[in-house]
């Protein structure tokens, strides 16, 4: 077989060999090459953080903290995994809309660098928990601005949300920190969209988060120990799309950091990111397992599908548009026809690709979806039709290593108790 797609040297077709399929490969090489393109270029006093919202993975987030990234978690399972990976509770930050009592006590027992606040309602709950524990509580406010750059898939602040307090209200507030003891107010957060790929816009953004900063430690008369501008940077994954060119991306940035940095020596400065470090180290593996033709058109149905990685069906967009897709197995063919692939579920929008530009597709070839690190089995449902959690691999250093075991069966009844009443209230002739 010639043009088998490799990742460090190893034929993936061996690597669906070993650990069958459907499953997810990262490539730990892209993933540390992708961590150093940004940090290598990035202002030295801008500290990054792993949004592991992106992609959960133990080892996944061992590899980014052993580089040194942060970690920004969003749950008690996240603070965990991040610990869990060697990430230090300094460079922790906790956010989210909802936080619960017991999220709220265990990242402050953790002693992590700031829980990020979202609402009046969650600063009474932290300063009621660190009052009881006999702490003052770090706290960033997590702010909705006024108004945002236009330019991301999914715009995250500049107009109603369930995220942050809006800039107005705090500004029309100046006693705030005098009414939450127990909270020791820190830092600004703010994260105002995804999948942007455009510099300028995350510069304006940046730059906006910093004059906001100001203006509202001004105002509510409180230190700027730590201001959080982010992130959101995109990958191209559809047609017409270029990834952010990283020089053009940092030169924009950093002059607005160093300027910051001067009047503000002491402040540390963050950046949140998830899609931009993990989703082009990953490839989503299925395995094809017929071929058929309706009413004109070729169907690949291969045994996994929006299951598991439910981004490829079209994100923030009513049109399909498909990730990049290829035959791993015989990569290098002439693509001449176009075919619908779909995986296993009973329901048309199961839907992997829709006329992809494919060679002729058999039976048992691998068919891979690239540039799925982000967002992939985390943010799908795997329990739908009850497949289950895929299998994920990461080759690390020229290993392929196992670091999620693909759900079984009797992992999915392991956890419905059996009740057998249910099963016999009806009998024959009964
Ligand atoms: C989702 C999220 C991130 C990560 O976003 P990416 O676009 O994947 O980098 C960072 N910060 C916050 C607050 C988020 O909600």
């Amino acid at each position: 077989m010639t043009g088998r797609h490799r990742i460090q040297g190893i034929p993936v077709t061996d690597i669906a060999e070993q650990f069958g399929t459907p499953l997810y490969i990262y490539d730990g090489e892209e993933l540390e090459h992708g961590y150093e393109r940004i940090r290598s270029r990035l202002h030295p006093s801008v500290d990054i953080l792993y949004s592991l919202k992106a992609n959960p993975n133990l080892s996944v987030c061992s590899l980014l903290g052993g580089l040194g990234a942060g970690a920004e978690v969003s749950s008690a399972a996240e603070l965990a995994v991040a610990r869990a990976a060697g990430v230090s509770p300094a460079d922790t930050i906790f956010l989210g809309p909802g936080k619960s009592e017991e999220e709220v006590a265990t990242a402050l027992t953790a002693g992590i660098h700031s829980l990020i606040c979202e609402s009046y309602g969650e600063l009474d709950l932290i300063n009621k928990i660190a009052g009881e524990m006999g702490i003052t509580a770090p706290v960033a406010l997590r702010v909705n601005p006024q108004s945002a750059a236009k330019g991301a898939g999914l715009r995250m602040g500049g107009k109603p949300r369930q995220f942050g307090i809006d800039e107005g209200i705090l500004m029309a507030d100046p006693g705030l920190t005098a009414r939450f003891p127990s909270v020791r107010l820190m830092g600004v957060h703010a994260y105002l969209g995804t999948r942007i790929l455009s510099s300028d816009v995350v510069a304006e953004n940046t730059a906006q988060i910093l004059d906001m900063a100001q203006r509202l430690t001004d105002r509510l008369q409180f230190p700027l120990e730590t201001v959080d501008f982010g992130g959101g940077l995109g990958v191209a994954y559809f047609q017409g799309e270029e990834d952010l060119d990283v020089d053009a991306l940092t030169g924009q940035l950093n002059p607005i950091v160093e300027a910051f940095r001067a009047q503000h020596p002491r402040t540390r400065v963050l950046m949140e990111l998830g899609r931009f470090l993990t989703a082009t180290a990953g490839l989503y593996v299925t395995r094809v397992r017929y071929v058929k033709e309706s009413m004109g058109q070729h169907f690949a149905v291969t045994d996994g599908g929006t299951n598991h990685h439910m981004a490829a069906v079209g994100i923030g967009s009513f049109a399909k548009r498909n990730f990049p897709m290829s035959i791993l197995n015989r990569a290098q063919e002439p693509t001449e026809q176009l075919w619908q692939v779909t995986g296993p579920l009973c329901t048309p929008n199961d839907t992997l690709g829709k006329n992809v530009a494919l060679s002729e597709v058999r039976v048992g070839d691998l068919i891979g979806v690239h540039r799925s690190g982000a967002y992939g089995p985390t943010a799908s449902p795997t329990r739908f039709l009850s497949h289950g959690y895929p299998a994920e691999v990461l080759v690390h250093r020229g290993t392929p290593l196992l670091v999620h075991e693909r759900e079984s069966v009797s992992d999915i009844l392991s956890r419905q108790p059996v009740h057998h009443e249910l099963a016999t209230t009806r009998t024959n002739g009964g």
